[in-house]
């Protein structure tokens, strides 16, 4: 008879107690809380007079290479939740006058609020007084960094924002920023990046079937379709048989309806309704394809319309010869459009490299170096960036409560803003302000806004994700089971892939199967049954509700579940564990099933990002398009509609 494993042999086997970089023991605690006598670099701030200053402006401060909770990591939220909870019923009366003039304030340090006090320096000139206020301990907002030193050498991952790459091409606006830092997505795009490295060695993709929903562990490699994987999945003969129809056969599900009136009624139906109800396949298909688009849309099939996978390729559409071009409701994949979207490229870090490009744009001697390339690898200075000497100043840390004007009229007003740093409250004033940061939060902040516009930006919900880079001693279970990306239908993480390769300046990806690696992981928390908005907010209290501990051990199961046929061992093989959570992760971008078709311009971010005064909206969720060059896009808007005349 097998030996049942007690917990605790469990929990040794996963290696839930080595000795691996995680920084979970402050877990849950606001980190100010814990100022005075933690070690990390974020919390030590403690000058050797006794005197607490700001985290950043020490030496050794460097939070692209914390690991642990990252994302929205403890420390950041707090005070905006509180804020949320009445706790702040008038932030200005008890703060603090700093007696800090600027003539712009920007709330959120993403690219969003980078690129705005972009434009506006390139408008108002070298000499405007910038301060940059964000509610982390790094800039960039999603666009993060994070930085692991691997058996001597930096390996470089995303936090969030993976890359250059959006459904449209990017605007002039956006596209003139890039060439302006001196990134050109093509020629890197050729130069440094190597897809076809992994499929050289013979590495391609797989499905990890779990025991819990498809009645044993099992990976199969291979494309889905080939006989060689239907063989080896563990599927009915009547779920086999219909995956085979699915993938292959070019059936018109729609017969009789032309290519517009077929996209219409593809946006009205779920994927799921309409593999079940018009494509007919047995319901034992339904968990294979169930959390596909988990990456994209942050919800499974039963949430996401059929007519926006159709160009994202999944199967079923092959017979109905759909015409490309843009068709309303179809947000999310370049491939359905007639101008093929963007240009794509990525840094080994994502877009934090365009974070940090724009951080030396404003605040030169904060990144050393001059290039594209040597920014990758450039280890930035944090102390310099909120000197007061500077033109531009980037304060971490830092979380706005309230945002006030004198009137909404006149963008020539001032405005007042209060901000909590270190559980204190300080005012700070400026001539214009930006809100970079996400519309949920803006009502708060304003509460002089017009209902209707406050109404509005509490519509949007963001898209809760989790992006969990683990680092890996070495790649030999990949290499021994011939994968290079799983996705996992049923399990806590539902894909899971090895750092893509691209050598860029001096930063060198691993080639060599023993050496160590990372490998992302991308979770997203839905409730399937419920409207895209409501499983956004479940999603977000399941996040904000997971210690890191619960993540650890899930972590270690599925991958030893995954790759245990390969020989990893989880307590020998994993030597780090970083879980960027993303409570409020892409921007909402509209849904058919679930939202009303409003006219032009009546649609809650249009009506939500009017200027009041002189306090303009940038930030993505103010375009309703969870993208780089949206967040651009507004930055720059924001901007003109601050300096117009
Ligand atoms: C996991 C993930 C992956 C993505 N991948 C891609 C991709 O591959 N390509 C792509 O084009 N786009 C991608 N996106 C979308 C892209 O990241 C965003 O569109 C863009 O970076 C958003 O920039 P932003 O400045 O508008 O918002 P954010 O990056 O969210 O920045 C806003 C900042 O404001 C801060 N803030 C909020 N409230 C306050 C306050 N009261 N006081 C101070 N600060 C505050 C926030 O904490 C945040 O740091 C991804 C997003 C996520 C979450």
């Amino acid at each position: 008879m097998a030996e049942v494993e007690t917990l605790s042999e469990r929990l040794r086997r996963l290696g839930m107690g080595e000795p691996i970089t995680r920084r979970d023991f402050i877990d849950g605690i606001a980190a100010t809380a814990v100022a005075a006598t933690a070690s990390s670099p974020v919390l030590a701030a403690v000058d050797p007079d006794g005197q607490v200053s700001a985290p950043q402006d020490h030496p050794g401060y460097y939070p692209p290479a914390l690991t642990g909770m990252r994302g929205s990591h403890p420390g950041s939220f707090e005070a905006a939740h509180a804020l949320r909870d009445g706790a702040f019923p008038q932030p200005a009366a008890a703060a603090t006058e700093t007696g800090e003039q600027y003539d712009l304030i920007v709330v959120g340090g993403g690219i969003s609020g980078l690129a705005a006090a972009y434009f506006y320096r390139a408008k108002a000139g070298a000499a405007a007084r910038i301060l940059i206020l964000d509610n982390h301990d790094d800039f960039g907002g999603h666009a993060k960094r994070n930085e692991f030193a691997l058996g001597g050498k930096i390996q470089l991952i995303n936090g969030g924002t993976l890359g250059i790459d959006s459904p449209r091409p990017y605007s002039p606006a956006a596209a003139g920023l890039l060439n302006a830092l001196g990134i050109d997505p093509v020629a890197l795009a050729a130069h440094d990046a190597d897809p076809g490295f992994y499929p050289s060695l013979s590495l391609g993709s797989g499905i990890f079937f779990d025991k819990e929903t498809f009645g044993v562990d099992r990976l199969v490699k291979g494309k889905i379709s080939s006989p060689e994987f239907l063989d080896q999945a563990p599927l009915s003969d009547a779920a086999r048989r219909d995956v085979l129809r699915l993938e292959t056969e070019p059936i018109d599900y729609l017969p009789g309806l032309s290519s517009p009136e077929k996209k219409a009624r593809l946006s009205q139906i779920s994927y799921r309704d309409y593999l079940l109800d018009l494509v007919k396949v047995d319901p034992s298909v339904m968990p294979l394809y169930q959390s596909r688009t988990h990456g994209e849309w942050g919800v499974g099939i039963d949430a996401v319309s059929a007519l926006d996978v159709w160009p994202f390729g999944l199967p079923g559409f092959q017979g109905l010869k759909l015409d490309r071009g843009s068709a309303p409701h179809m947000g999310y994949t370049a491939a359905g459009y007639a101008d093929g979207g963007s240009y794509k490229f990525h840094f080994p870090d994502g877009n934090a490299s365009i974070a940090r490009l724009l951080v030396r744009s404003l605040i030169p001697q904060a990144v050393p170096g001059s290039t594209v390339e040597d920014a990758v690898t450039a280890r930035v200075d944090y102390a310099r960036l909120d000197q007061p000497d500077n033109a531009t100043r980037i304060r971490l840390g830092s979380t706005a409560l309230s945002v006030t004007t004198s009137g909404p009229d006149d963008a020539s007003l001032a405005v007042k803003v209060v901000y909590s740093r270190m559980d204190r409250a300080l005012t700070v004033h400026a001539k214009h302000c930006v809100l970079g940061c996400w519309n949920t939060m803006i009502p708060y902040l304003c509460p002089q806004l017009p209902e209707r516009q406050k109404t509005a930006l509490r519509y949007l919900v963001k898209v809760p994700l989790v992006y969990t880079n683990v680092a890996l001693r070495n790649w030999r279970a990949f290499a021994a089971l011939g994968v290079a990306a799983i996705h996992c239908p049923g399990s806590y993480h539902s894909s899971v892939r090895l750092n893509p390769v691209t050598d860029i300046g001096s930063y060198r990806s691993p080639r060599s199967s023993d050496e160590p690696i990372l490998i992302r992981m991308v979770r997203a928390p839905c409730s399937p049954g419920v409207s895209e908005r409501d499983q956004h907010r479940m999603g977000r209290a399941d996040l904000i509700t997971t210690s890191f501990a619960t993540f650890e051990e899930k972590i270690r199961d599925q991958l030893s579940r995954m790759l245990g046929p390969g020989s990893f061992d989880p307590a020998h093989d994993i030597t780090a564990i970083t879980v960027n959570r993303w409570p409020h992760g892409y921007a909402y971008e509209y849904n058919p099933l679930f939202d009303p078709d409003w006219p032009q311009g009546e649609a809650p971010h249009e009506i939500g990002r009017a200027r009041f005064g002189p306090i303009a909206i940038a930030n993505s969720d103010a375009a309703a398009a969870a993208y780089t060059d949206a967040a651009i896009d507004r930055g720059h808007r924001a901007v003109e509609e601050l300096l117009a005349g």
